[in-house]
C-alpha cells in the first residue's frame, strides 16, 4: 500500500508540492492563507475568500495562498540542485502522502546565516547531510511514515554526520532523538539544531 522511492520526475514534484501545502496548511503550522494587508495567517480549512480579521474592521481583502504552487515547486527544484541532494516520497497509490529531502552542507560562518543559527560554526565543523524538509499529510500522520522516511534517508545518504533543524518536542525532534540525535544548539526558546553521528 505504501511505497517509498527516490524522487525522479516532475509529476512527483507536483505531488510533493500538494503534500507540502496540505501538511503546512494544517496543524500546527496553519500556513494555508495569508492576508496581504494585515498579515494574519489562516489554515487551508479557511478555503480562501476574504480575510476574516479585515472584515471585522470593515475591509474586504482577498486572502493569498501562503505556499503558492509555483513558489514551492521552484524552491524544491532549486534545493535538488544542491550537492548530493536526495528526496524520498511515501506514496499511497499515485498520491504522495509524505516526503523528505536534504543535501550536503559544510558548517562555516555562512551556514550560520543560512540556517539562522548564530554560533553553530563555533560548536561543530565539517560536512553534514542536512535534512532540510519533511512532511506527512494530516490523514497519514501517526502511522510511522515519517520515521520510515528518515530511516531510509539515513541509509541512502553518504555522510557520517547528519544535521536537522526543528522545533523542540516536534514529531521530527522525537524521530531524530530515536536515531540518537543530540541537540547541539538551541537557537530560540523552542528551535534547535540536532545532529546524528552514524
Ligand atoms: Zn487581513
Amino acid at each position: 500500500m505504501r511505497q517509498i522511492r527516490p524522487f525522479s520526475d516532475q509529476e512527483t514534484v507536483r505531488g510533493i508540492v500538494a503534500a507540502y501545502q496540505r501538511t503546512f496548511g494544517g496543524e500546527p503550522w496553519n500556513e494555508g492563507y495569508v492576508c496581504p494587508v494585515c498579515g494574519d495567517i489562516f489554515p487551508l480549512t479557511q478555503a480562501g475568500g476574504d480575510c476574516p480579521s479585515c472584515v471585522r474592521c470593515g475591509k474586504s481583502v482577498l486572502l493569498n495562498e501562503y505556499w503558492p504552487t509555483d513558489k514551492v515547486a521552484c524552491d524544491f527544484n532549486r534545493e535538488m540542485e544542491k550537492p548530493e541532494a536526495l528526496c524520498l516520497v511515501a506514496e499511497d497509490g499515485d498520491t504522495v502522502v509524505g516526503f523528505i529531502w536534504g543535501y550536503r552542507i559544510v558548517v562555516d560562518e555562512q551556514l550560520d546565516d543560512y540556517l539562522e543559527s548564530p554560533g553553530l560554526s563555533r560548536l561543530i565543523s565539517g560536512s553534514f547531510f542536512y535534512l532540510d524538509d519533511a512532511a506527512v499529510i494530516p490523514e497519514y500522520q501517526f502511522h510511522g511514515i515519517g520515521k520510515k522516511l528518515v530511516a531510509q534517508m539515513l541509509e541512502i545518504q553518504s555522510e557520517k554526520n547528519v544535521l536537522g533543524r526543528t522545533l523542540d518536542g516536534s514529531r521530527m525532534f522525537r524521530i531524530l532523538t530515536d536515531f540518537n540525535g543530540k541537540t547541539v544548539l538551541r537557537i530560540t526558546r523552542d528551535r534547535v539544531i540536532m545532529t546524528i553521528s552514524l
